[in-house]
């Protein structure tokens, strides 16, 4: 073993193994509490799928999520650890949904039911729908042995109101609607309201430089380059992380270990043998990663007429197509001059996560651009198509099928979206995920002295 970059020491309090949302939010509130912690992330740049990267020299795009919701879980990391709010752009409308030929606004307060009363064929059909789904909301949730789609089908056989929840099943966490369990899902919307949520100024980095700085500021260490190797076990316990740094095997002791990339990954780093059989098939068996598509394309003529989202009805009245977001109409900073860049989101075949048919996809997804934006062949240049899936999937699981954020090994904590507790998902789950691991660790594990 080489020694660790000058800055470093041998032996911390808690080592946390990536830099995503989960990783930076856990670290942050282990500093404040007076662990001594370090991070160590195996690329150049923090923030993982939740981050912000340069593009062609004169673009900043996202390389995952990008969305903030500025009330909720993260906001409170950042509160509790001392730090202000981020920069916020918030878009006076911040959602449209497209339907039957028309665009219509969700509303921050009572959308649901605007939507669906916009959908439904009658007065009779819109109550009877909003009733069912406003009774679940406040508490009265569907089993989850049905899905979603299941569910509604129950009440009406609205074309429209199916495609609203697929494109609802979409937004919460790229999965079909036939995918997510019910009461799963219901318990999701209560918990992630849509509203409000803005760009963080810069991109989502920007939440993570200032973390770093929270980490760093209360004597924790942040190290990029560094590719966990392996995770050191003996006696039922961690003890610390290999490291490979340039080519050079580095091992750092640690009381506690939180890994921040996939569970799948993390066991592959310990040893599958330090495991239960039946731990490791029961964590194969709940795992359900969920794959999706972007495409971002550029323009040099503004295309739509307000800064938000806009959302359609995937596999009902688009073949792939979720949402396009209108990413830089607020923020001009984030390409060259003169030009707006627009992002789409769409989810994949459902269930075809580890076998997308990728020029399937990007097929039929142009196509819906083509049919959607009117512009789209004449002013538009497609700058980037991304397929999320395998070892970097949207979610590393869809709401309901998580696991344990402890381990079995006692000093082992898993944080990141495949452990986030029911009822979250996305970035604000790993906050609220990161929230939880800290918790069990201060209980259990006091900072050496
Ligand atoms: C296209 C897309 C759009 C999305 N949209 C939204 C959205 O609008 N809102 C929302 O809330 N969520 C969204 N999400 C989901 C959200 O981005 C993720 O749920 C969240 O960022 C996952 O964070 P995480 O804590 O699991 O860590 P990850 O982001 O998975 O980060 C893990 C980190 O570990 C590092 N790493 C991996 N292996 C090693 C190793 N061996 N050693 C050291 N480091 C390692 C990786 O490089 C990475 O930086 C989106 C995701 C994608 C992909």
């Amino acid at each position: 073993m080489t020694t660790l970059p000058a800055n470093l020491s041998s032996r911390y309090d808690v080592v946390i193994i990536g830099s995503g949302v989960g990783g930076m939010c856990s670290a942050a509130l282990l500093a404040n509490a007076g662990y001594r912690v370090l991070v160590a992330e195996k690329l150049q740049l923090l923030g993982g799928r939740f981050s912000t990267h340069r593009f062609k020299d004169d673009y900043l795009l996202n390389t995952g999520g990008n969305v903030y919701c500025s009330n909720r879980y993260f906001y409170q990391v950042l509160q509790e650890v001392g730090l202000p709010q981020a920069p916020l752009l918030e878009p006076e409308i911040p959602l449209k949904y497209r339907f039957g030929g028309r665009d219509v606004i969700m509303p921050q307060r009572g959308g649901l039911k605007t939507i669906i009363r916009e959908m439904a064929r009658s007065a009779e059909e819109a109550e009877r729908v909003t009733s069912m789904v406003y009774d679940a909301l406040q508490g009265n949730e569907p089993p989850d042995n049905l899905t979603l789609e299941e569910w509604i089908a129950q009440c009406t056989d609205n074309q429209l109101i199916r495609g609203f929840f697929w494109a609802i099943a979409a937004n919460l966490s790229s999965a079909g609607a036939n995918e997510m369990p019910a009461g799963t899902a219901i318990h999701t919307m209560k918990n992630s309201p849509s509203f409000p949520y803005g760009w963080v100024k810069g991109g989502v980095i920007t939440l993570h430089h200032m973390l770093a700085s929270a980490i760093e500021g209360r004597g924790g260490a942040i190290v990029k380059g560094a590719k966990a190797v392996e995770i050191t076990a003996s006696n039922g316990r961690v003890d610390g992380v290999v490291f490979d740094v340039e080519g050079r095997s580095v091992e750092v002791q640690a009381q506690v270990v939180i890994s921040n990339i996939p569970p799948r990954d993390t066991v592959a780093l310990v040893g599958e043998d330090r495991f239960a059989p039946e731990y490791l098939a029961e964590m194969r068996r709940t795992l359900r990663p969920a794959a999706g598509m972007e495409v971002i394309f550029v323009s040099e003529k503004k295309l739509f007429d307000f800064d938000g989202c806009i959302c359609f009805l995937p596999m009902v009245e688009t073949r792939r197509l979720g949402q396009i977001e209108m990413m830089n109409q607020l923020d001009r900073s984030l390409s060259p001059p003169g030009v707006y860049y627009y992002l789409t989101l769409q989810i994949v075949e459902p269930g075809s996560h580890e076998n997308v048919d990728r020029e399937l996809e990007r097929r039929l997804v142009l196509e819906d651009l083509r049919e959607q934006v009117p512009e789209f062949e004449r002013e538009c240049e497609v700058l980037t198509v991304r397929l999320y899936h395998k070892s970097r999937p949207i979610m590393n699981t869809i709401p309901g099928f998580v696991i344990d954020p402890q381990s079995p090994l006692p000093n082992l904590f898993f944080c990141g979206d495949a452990s986030v507790p029911r009822g979250f998902s996305g970035s604000d789950g790993c906050a609220r995920n990161a929230q939880i691991v800290a918790g069990l660790i201060k209980e259990r594990f006091a900072p050496a002295a």
